[in-house]
């Protein structure tokens, strides 16, 4: 076990690099086998996922394209509260296989919304791949493909993860030490 600072908390060893990398070379494999003779569109949800995305992209034979989006949330004026909205989704996916890469699914609540932002362009198919799941923490059902691991609902750092814009360079994963 390593303990590492990131920013002004603890954080302790939880998934090694290696681990990870043995992962996602697994679900490269699973992608080339579902998509044999297609051309997958890749997009990745930024920040947090472009160490996954470039990782994943390298262990995909199938032909391939990638793109990023950005998500953004702000409060809104009306009753609603917080407002979501999707920065860099292109036209251009229409007839697509869109893969969207995330790197941590938590509520559910982003990639339900982004699901249903796709879905308004008109792919011909939708699947979602993330590095990280935390099934105890689903608000509502999401149909994930692909993950990399299922976790507890602790906060983590590490492989593209952030915390307060730090943590993202390092290569394992690593959880709050309480
Ligand atoms: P959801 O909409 O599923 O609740 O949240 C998804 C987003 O919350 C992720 O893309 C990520 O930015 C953030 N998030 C959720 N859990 C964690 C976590 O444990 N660590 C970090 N760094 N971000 C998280």
């Amino acid at each position: 076990m390593t303990d590492v600072t990131v920013h002004d908390k603890i954080f302790t060893t939880f998934i090694s690099a290696e681990k990870i990398q043995t992962r996602v070379a697994e679900l490269g494999a699973a992608i080339d086998r579902d998509y044999l003779g297609k051309n997958p569109l890749l997009i990745g949800v930024l920040n947090g996922s472009v160490i996954f995305m470039a990782d994943l992209l390298r262990n995909i034979k199938t032909p391939c394209e990638i793109g990023f989006i950005r998500v953004s949330s702000y409060q809104g004026t009306t009753s609603s509260g917080k407002v979501k909205n999707v920065i860099g989704l292109d036209d251009n996916i229409e007839g697509r296989e869109v893969i969207i890469v995330e790197d941590i699914i938590d509520t559910g609540d982003t990639a339900v919304y982004l699901i249903e932002e796709i879905k308004k362009k008109n792919p011909a198919s939708i699947r979602f791949a993330t590095i990280l799941l935390k099934p105890e923490a689903l608000r509502q059902p999401v149909k994930c493909d692909y993950v990399g691991f299922e976790i507890p609902p602790a906060f983590v750092v590490g492989y593209g993860l952030d915390y307060d814009g730090f943590g993202r360079n390092l290569a394992d994963i690593y959880q709050l030490k309480s």
